[in-house]
């Protein structure tokens, strides 16, 4: 496995331990490919664009999380 990237988006800070994602140069993907796995099961602490601390709410159906500056991400877990 080399170099897969997390995201299409442009995620600039690891959404679950708030650390900036590496950019392709460093060790720090093996890092987060933890967080990658935790990210799968929970909503994200932190918003991958500004490292906001997000508001989490965990619905029946999956979670929702918020940046005021981002606005909100959703997640629907299939049943
Ligand atoms: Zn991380
Ligand atoms: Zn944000």
């Amino acid at each position: 496995m080399n170099g897969v990237s997390t995201n299409a988006t442009t995620a600039a800070f690891c959404g679950h331990c708030g650390e900036p994602s590496d950019g392709g140069a460093g060790p720090t993907s093996d890092v987060h490919r933890r967080c990658g796995e935790q990210l799968a099961m929970e909503p994200p602490r932190y918003c991958a664009a500004c490292r906001r601390r997000m508001k989490v709410q965990v619905t029946p159906l999956g979670w929702t999380a918020e940046c005021s500056r981002h606005g909100s991400t959703e997640m629907r877990m299939r049943p």
